[in-house]
């Protein structure tokens, strides 16, 4: 029930590589700690020490998975990192965690990647009848398998070659027998950002994880760019550093890159520490918080936020409407993945373990409740439950971003349009069903204008039902179930 549910949707992953530096798997443990947002349900790392790849990877928090010996002992200059929470398709467990190791005729490489092949179904099949055997169930290993039947030898242009047969969303980064080569998919859906450090590059998700290790970001891969960088030796002092990027440009199956950056990013997925092509996440969240208070008149005592995606939301709506922002609701920070929720029969009791209103803040006032989405509007029905019980006069629900009624295809389990709490309802019935005294939510056009993004530019579907790639029909659902 509530925050304490099993079945919430699901976030994507996050990548973290480096190229060139003598303690990468340090390097790539501190950037999965800045990643931990991006999936909680294994972590991993592929450290490159001259031929030799290590691997090490497990089941939960990147604080589960790896010990400082642990980390210590994956000695090497170039490596991949990997958070993930498990797409859809993918069955879970230990063998889909990542990275992926595989051993080709062109050489041992291990793979990373954020995002959904919507493809990947059909792909693998038309494989596996061509003599392929696959390892796990990730969408991801369709990868090498197509590198293999490439024919070409050169781990650069075999992949190069390979990724336009790949439909939908992909943030990936390979270790190889000599760097790395990252890739971003023609539409772009994922960030994935270059960085540098002394001799060393890195990539990775967000450039929060670019700060954790004091990297200086250079710039965003653009939608349907691909860059190999190779490790070398220094010349004087022999160390490992990294060659300039070399940089490849790829085309969707138009021969073309369009921008769709999943609009949540900025919502939800990120963190609000991160920029995403210059914007900075929390003053864009801040700014859609604002947005909302614009559009509204209402009367009120406070604003308070769910911690702690909506806060910045939170703070953007109470500046704008003038209503003092207060801190109503208190977030347990130290649930952990192997948290028992309470049975039932204590929960009607009203134990309160992960989140608990302030009663003294909301008791007898009108309270704005901020959150950054409703999906199955789980999370908000059981807040406003909780502000009531508290003593709160009034109760209004502000969401900043809007209904969520088409399922996501690209990277975020949603379930089926039937559990989303949007498909089929007025606002007015939406209110009710979550028993609010009022609701709003952002439109569209409003994410689009406070974003500063060109209609079209950014993926909105879960909003609009508009993919920017196409699903071919009912056959594409073979590809997920
Ligand atoms: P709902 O409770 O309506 O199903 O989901 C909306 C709530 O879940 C919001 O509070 C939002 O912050 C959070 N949320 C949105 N996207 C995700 C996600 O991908 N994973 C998780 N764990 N929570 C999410
Ligand atoms: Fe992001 Fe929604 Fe597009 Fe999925 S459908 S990529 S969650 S904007
Ligand atoms: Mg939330």
């Amino acid at each position: 029930m509530g925050l304490l549910r099993a079945d919430e949707i699901r976030e994507h992953c996050g990548v973290f590589a480096v190229v060139g530096h003598p303690k990468a798997s340090e390097l790539c443990y501190y950037g999965l700690y800045a990643l931990q947002h991006r999936g909680q349900e294994s972590a991993g790392m592929a450290v490159r020490n001259g031929s030799r790849i290590q691997t090490r990877k497990g089941m939960g928090l990147v604080s589960d998975v790896f010990s400082r010996e642990d980390v210590m002992r994956l000695e090497g200059s170039s490596a991949v990192a990997h958070v993930r929470y498990s797409n859809i398709g993918d069955e879970g467990g230990i063998e889909d965690a990542q990275p992926i190791a595989v051993k080709m005729w062109q050489g041992q490489m291990s793979f990373a990647h954020n995002g959904n092949l919507i493809n990947a179904a059909r792909l693998r099949t038309r494989l596996e009848q061509g003599g392929s055997i696959f390892q796990t169930t990730s969408d991801c290993e369709v990868i090498p398998h197509l590198m293999a039947k490439s024919g070409l030898k050169d781990l650069v242009k075999a992949l190069i070659e390979s990724l336009p047969a790949l439909r939908g969303a992909y943030s990936l980064c390979v270790l190889t027998p000599n760097g790395i080569i990252a890739a971003k998919d023609p539409n772009g859906f994922r960030p994935l950002c270059l960085g540098r450090l002394g001799g060393a590059y890195i990539v990775c998700s967000e450039t929060c994880a670019l700060d954790a290790v004091g990297a200086e970001f250079i710039r965003e891969l653009a939608p349907g760019e691909a860059v190999f960088i190779e490790e070398v030796e220094h010349v004087d002092s022999g160390s490992p550093c990294a060659r300039e990027p070399v940089w490849y440009r790829m085309g969707n199956d138009t021969g073309k890159a369009n921008s769709n950056l999943c609009v949540f990013e900025f919502i939800y997925f990120a963190r609000p520490d991160s920029d995403i092509y210059g914007i900075n996440v929390h003053a864009a969240r801040k700014a859609l918080g604002r947005r909302l208070a614009m559009k509204d008149n209402l009367s009120a005592d406070l604003v308070t936020g769910i911690p702690d995606s909506s806060l910045s939301a939170a703070s953007g709506y109470a500046e704008e409407a003038g209503i003092p922002y207060e801190m109503g609701i208190v977030k347990n920070k130290y649930i952990g993945r192997t948290f028992i929720a309470p049975r039932q029969s204590l929960r009607e009791l009203g134990v309160k373990i992960k989140i608990n209103p302030l009663q003294r803040v909301v008791s007898g006032r009108r309270v704005v409740l901020v959150d950054d989405s409703m999906v199955r509007g789980t999370t908000s029905k059981y807040i406003v439950s909780l502000l009531r019980a508290a003593g709160a006069k009034e109760v209004h629900v502000r969401i900043s971003s809007p209904p969520y009624k088409f399922p996501c295809y690209y990277g975020i389990d949603t379930s089926s349009r039937g559990e989303l709490i949007a498909v089929g309802k007025t606002e007015e019935q939406i209110r009710d069903a979550i028993g609010a005294d009022s609701i709003a939510f952002l439109d569209v056009h409003d994410l689009e204008e406070v974003l500063g993004w060109q209609a079209g530019n950014l993926c909105t579907a879960c909003f609009t039902g508009d993919y920017p790639v196409a699903l071919e029909g009912d056959t594409c659902s073979d590809d997920f179930r």
